[in-house]
């Protein structure tokens, strides 16, 4: 834990893996809590990965695993989410590009175009995080060191994390989403909001000028592995809520992964190494529940009482194996 007397005066930097809208909620909750931020993606922008083409906020009243912890955390997150400035945008790139400018507003530093490689450690303690350049206007490698570090990185993070010893299930969850923002009546989809279908994989969303179904393989064998069939279903279930074919023609068809685990619970905390935290395995609803996530983590981190509780985000629940 670090203090927070000393966050307040800005001494404490954090390094934060991962760009999507779990990073940079993230980052903005502890740059808000005080403390000095960067920010590190390989990609070359924010929401570049799975939250690139995550639809609207659906507040899973049941998840794709419905559990009641997870509608916890969704609340919680709603909560969150109606604390800060609105309005806000409800695609969750959007989302992410807002919080960003948020973060940055208060000091967050971004830095794009670097892969993590790994994490070094000294006595124990996480000292550095050694990346190197994937883009060509970064050169070479690069070593951020930090008083504690936050995996933000989606499904790479259970590679990350195997990397440093720590063997957590994460499972990719890969989902396919039809999005279409255009002048739509509301008529037709407010009783699309939220709707999930857990034997089916099926999230549908309305919000304001925008619908966007997604559908999840729930099984490996599931036979939406190939993305033409996916886009067919998705354009069948579109047209069957009044949808034409011509403006299905001009939505975004888009594939992503995921991160999941065994109970449908994210990891959100610490790790087996003191200053390693994470805030993974959000499944189908990351960016619905980022808000609670992120301030959740900051207050663990910060050492301060959380205001719902930790102890089902520990990755030391059943499931976890450490080698
Ligand atoms: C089809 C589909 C539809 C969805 N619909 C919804 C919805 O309606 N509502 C909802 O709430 N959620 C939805 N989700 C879920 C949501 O997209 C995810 O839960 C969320 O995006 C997870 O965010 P994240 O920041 O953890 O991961 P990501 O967005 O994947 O971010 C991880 C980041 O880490 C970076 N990274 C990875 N490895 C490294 C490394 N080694 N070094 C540096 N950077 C690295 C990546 O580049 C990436 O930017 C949907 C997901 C899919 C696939």
């Amino acid at each position: 834990m670090l203090s927070y007397f000393t966050a307040l005066l800005g001494f404490m930097h954090i390094c934060i893996l991962g760009a999507g809208v779990i990073g940079v909620t993230t980052a903005f909750y502890l740059a808000q809590s005080g403390y000095r931020i960067t920010v590190f993606d390989q990609q070359t922008e924010v929401a570049a990965e799975a939250s690139f083409g995550a639809s609207l906020f659906a507040l899973p009243s049941v998840g794709l695993k419905p559990t009641s912890m997870t509608h916890s955390l969704a609340q919680y997150s709603r909560i969150c989410m109606n604390r800060l400035e609105q309005p806000l945008p409800m695609l969750c790139r959007d989302f992410t590009a807002t919080m960003t400018k948020k973060a940055k507003q208060m000091g967050v530093r971004f830095r794009f175009g670097y892969e993590l490689e790994c994490l070094k450690s000294l006595g124990g303690h996480t000292v550095s995080a050694q990346l190197k350049a994937v883009i060509p206007r970064n050169q070479g490698q690069i070593s951020c060191q930090a008083d504690a570090f936050v995996l933000a990185a989606g499904m790479n993070s259970r590679d990350i994390l195997k990397k440093q010893g720590l063997i957590l299930p994460v499972i990719g969850l890969k989902g396919y989403s039809f999005t279409l923002t255009h002048h739509l009546s509301g008529e037709r989809f407010t009783c699309l909001y939220p709707w999930v279908d857990t034997e089916r994989g099926l999230i549908a969303n309305w919000q304001n000028n925008t619908v966007c179904f997604s559908i999840f393989e729930t099984q490996p064998s599931a036979k939406l592995r190939a993305n033409e069939q996916a886009r067919e279903k998705l354009r069948s279930i579109a047209i069957n809520h009044g949808l034409s074919s011509k403006q299905v023609d001009e939505g975004m068809f888009w594939t992503g992964v995921a991160s999941t685990t065994p109970d449908g619970l994210p990891y959100i905390g610490p790790t087996h190494q003191p200053n390693v935290y994470v805030n993974i395995g959000h499944g189908a609803f990351g960016a619905s529940l980022a808000c609670g996530s992120s301030q959740l983590l900051a207050d663990i981190i910060s050492d301060r009482p959380t205001e719902i509780e930790c102890y089902p985000y520990r990755i030391d629940r059943p499931f976890t194996i450490i080698v």
